[in-house]
């Protein structure tokens, strides 16, 4: 089974349009499994009309918590707790869960053993189907930090799917950024697209993407979103291309139809409903062929950077 990661350094690129309009092209032919990895808005599932899921509790880490019959309100934890964690409200200490860094030194220094350290629900990963295959998501709970191991969690339910389906390719909606999550998505795939946007700040974030990518020696390829909304934006991201070597696959343009044709799908249509004349609609077609046989074996060369530290 192939991989793509559709990734980009920002968000508001267009990568989950891009992802969904994708994977029912390649449904039209292939089997395919895809992946939600942007756990903190995860909304794959909706685009891709998620029938029927299950969900599993996904544990995070360990946290404080203070057994009130126990505390005599000494205080001795919330000096001790060097993250502020520990607040006192008329006479009752409290651990604040959201700062809590699961240290465990209040419940080391508690007189009384107090302070319980119990793990936490950070979150759910699932598994179910979408209309175009078996889907692997999950959500991680606000204010939780795992979301490089939730994301790894939800790749390694995509790729048992697509086992157990036959899957011919796994296409993986990356989370935005260059973070734990973002190196979690897109660790050990056979090719990144790196959806930009025509700004400065996108120029900027596409580099960031692909000094990431260049440390794992991971194959790039780049589509320029929204590609009229800025000519001056546009040249950024040319001119960065060119300077790195990345082949830009697509410019795409500004076009409302993309985000229509996605609600339509989400709600019951087909691709052969889309609108034929949407100049945008048949560059993502083209795009995902290119893409399609980039994939294949005998597909042309696609750019593998050398890595950082050669
Ligand atoms: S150290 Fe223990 S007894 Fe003292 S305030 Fe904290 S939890 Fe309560
Ligand atoms: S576990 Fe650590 S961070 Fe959390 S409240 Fe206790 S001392 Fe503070």
């Amino acid at each position: 089974m192939r991989s793509i990661t559709v990734a980009s350094g920002k968000g508001g690129t267009g990568k989950t349009t891009l992802s969904a309009l994708f994977a029912h092209m390649a449904a039209e032919s292939l089997n395919v499994v895809v992946a939600d990895a942007d756990v903190e808005a995860s909304n794959l599932p909706l685009a891709l009309r998620l029938e029927h899921g299950s969900c599993e509790v996904f544990e995070g880490g360990l946290k404080a918590v203070i057994r009130a019959d126990r505390c005599s309100a000494c205080g001795v934890c919330a000096e001790a707790c060097r993250f502020g964690a520990i607040s006192v409200d008329d006479e009752r200490y409290r651990v604040d869960a959201v700062v809590c860094e699961g240290c465990g030194t209040c419940a080391y220094v508690c007189p009384l053993d107090a302070v319980s350290m119990v793990r936490q629900k950070a979150g759910e990963a699932c598994t179910g189907m979408s209309v175009v295959g078996p889907i692997a998501y999950g959500q991680l709970r606000p204010g939780y930090d795992l979301s490089g191991k939730l994301v790894t969690e939800v790749r390694s339910r995509a790729v048992a799917l697509g086992a157990v389906h036959g899957a011919d390719v796994l296409i993986i909606d990356g989370p935005p950024g260059t973070g734990c999550p973002a190196i979690a998505s897109i660790t050990g795939t056979d090719l990144i697209v790196a959806v930009a946007e025509p700004t400065r700040s996108g120029a900027h974030d596409l580099g960031r993407l692909e000094t990431l990518a260049r440390r794992f020696a991971l194959g790039v390829v780049v589509v320029l979103n929204k590609a009229d909304l800025s000519s001056a934006g546009a040249r950024e991201v040319r001119d960065l291309c060119t300077a790195r070597d990345l082949p830009l696959l697509a410019e795409i343009p500004f076009d409302p139809a993309l985000v229509d044709a996605l609600a339509g799908l989400a709600s019951g249509a087909t691709l052969g409903d889309m609108p034929a004349k949407s100049q945008a609609m048949r560059i993502v077609r083209e795009t995902w062929e290119q893409l399609d046989a980039m994939l294949s074996e005998s597909g042309p060369a696609v750019y593998r950077p050398k890595p950082a530290w050669r």
